[in-house]
């Protein structure tokens, strides 16, 4: 067998923060067993491909990102990880250049890895367990790709997989049933984020309100996790049945905890909710969401949103439409439905039971959801002109004039570019720091301008 000392491996991911954040994990446990953490442009010995199989266009893209890397990359090893992997293993280790496909949990085991560098295999190790027979739950943390990143956001995984069985959702099937990291283990592991010196974590899994360890729920583990010595905690996505109004009040007396709530809803149409299985009506979403905004000073809603699912009538959508134009949300992400195998969708529509819409009707409805989630933002990010917040710096650039030129998010998720003249110092030393910055005017893109206030 060849032996090879100090192997160097690079890592490509797609789909969610949940993915980036095991990605690290995975990096840091072959960091520990002597890999060297290399990139593609720098080149390695082996490139793990982490996948994402959420919707059919991210599975494309991974498709074309595998043949990419592979064509770009002779004589490396090419091993494919994660949901798609899991769902599709064999589809996958047909691919020409890929020596492994390791699946949901199987992607933890690092020795397969240096076996599968060793061996590089004609025939691809195919590793795939079922994500449902164990109770395994492996942790997951980010550290920036790019060392040349300020240490600002991090991203903390606590949870994985999902009970909740959504019809068109294949995610179960990719990661499990719902399991949870031991507080103990998250609070030490934000500590130690904490002391390497990101400032914000931001909570990651397949559905983080789920959280359940040793009698600690979500609310419980967020009263815990602030006492950890960092200036945010960010929650991501949480399924609007589990907003409830002890969580509200554990955010609202908050000074850590970022007044942001991404919240999928889904469908604006009671008819079409039930069709889907959600946990909710649109009664009930709108309560939670208006009982947000006026608890939290300037609360952020970010909704998902699925256009053209199966059986959407004209009525469904208009009825969504409506809905959605009288929330007070910030920003709206719109997923063209996308039927995934395996699903309860899945076989509704090959039975007949639910009739696909034409991708015109599709594209119609999409567009005008993105439109709708353009209006929205843009309504929101203006309420904030004139005002004064604080900004999480990620880059800073002196600016040849001598002035200095920073960007990053507030509390509420909202991007802001701020200025100051005459600064005499080292610009790269505010990266990572949190500073007060007034709020102008709405630049590109919906971006806000500002100017640094010290
Ligand atoms: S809540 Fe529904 S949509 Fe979300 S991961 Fe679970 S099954 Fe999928």
């Amino acid at each position: 067998m060849r032996k090879i000392s100090l192997p160097s491996v690079a890592a490509v991911t797609l789909g969610c923060k949940l993915n980036y954040s095991e990605t690290s994990a995975i990096l840091d446990r072959l960091s520990a067993e002597g890999w060297q953490i290399s990139s593609v442009e720098k080149g390695a010995d082996m490139i793990i491909i982490h996948t994402c199989a959420v919707t059919k266009q991210a599975e494309q893209k991974c498709r074309q990102k595998i043949r990419q890397l592979v064509r770009r990359n002779p004589g490396c090893a090419i091993v494919v990880i994660g949901c798609y992997a899991q769902l599709q293993p064999f589809l996958l280790s047909a691919f020409e250049g890929v020596h492994g496909v390791l699946g949901s949990n199987d992607k933890f085991r690092t020795e397969i890895y240096r076996e599968i560098l060793d061996t590089k295999p004609e025939t691809p190790l195919v590793q795939v367990s079922d994500p449902g027979a164990a109770d395994e739950i492996h942790a997951g943390y980010s550290l920036p790709e790019d060392s040349g990143v300020a240490r600002t956001r991090a991203f903390l995984k606590i949870q994985d997989g999902c009970d909740y069985g959504c019809a068109y959702c294949t995610i179960p099937m990719a990661r499990g049933r719902s399991r949870s990291l031991p507080a103990a283990m998250l609070i030490e592991r934000a500590h130690a984020l904490a002391s390497s010196g990101y400032r914000e974590i931001v909570l990651t899994g397949v559905n983080i309100g789920d959280y359940r360890s040793e009698g600690t729920g979500f609310a419980g583990l967020l009263r815990m996790l602030e006492q950890v010595a960092l200036d945010r905690i960010r929650v991501s996505s949480l399924e609007p049945d589990i907003i409830d109004d002890r969580l509200l009040d554990v955010v609202a007396c908050s000074r850590k905890i970022a007044p942001h709530f991404h919240v999928p809803l889904q469908s604006g149409s009671d008819r079409m909710l039930q069709a889907m299985g959600r946990r909710y009506t649109t009664e009930g979403y709108r309560e939670r969401i208006m009982r947000a905004v006026e608890s939290i000073q300037d609360c952020a809603i970010g909704i998902d949103v699925i256009a053209g699912y199966p059986g959407e009538s004209e009525e469904d959508f208009q009825d969504m439409y409506r809905f959605i134009d009288e929330l007070p949300a910030a920003y709206l992400h719109v997923f063209s439905c996308s039927i995934r195998p395996g699903t309860r969708l899945a076989s509704q529509t090959a039975s007949g039971e639910r009739k696909l819409l034409s991708s015109r009707e599709i594209e119609g409805r999409s567009d005008l959801l993105i439109e709708l989630g353009r209006r929205k933002k843009s309504a929101y990010t203006a309420g904030f002109l004139g005002k004064e917040r604080k900004v999480l710096v990620e880059t800073s650039t002196q600016d040849g004039r001598g002035g200095v030129c920073c960007s990053g998010y507030t509390a509420n998720y909202l991007h802001v570019t701020a200025r100051a003249e005459n600064f005499a110092g080292d610009a790269q030393r505010l990266k990572g720091m949190l500073l007060p910055v007034a709020i102008r005017e709405m630049g590109h893109d919906l971006n806000l301008e500002g100017r640094l206030l010290f």
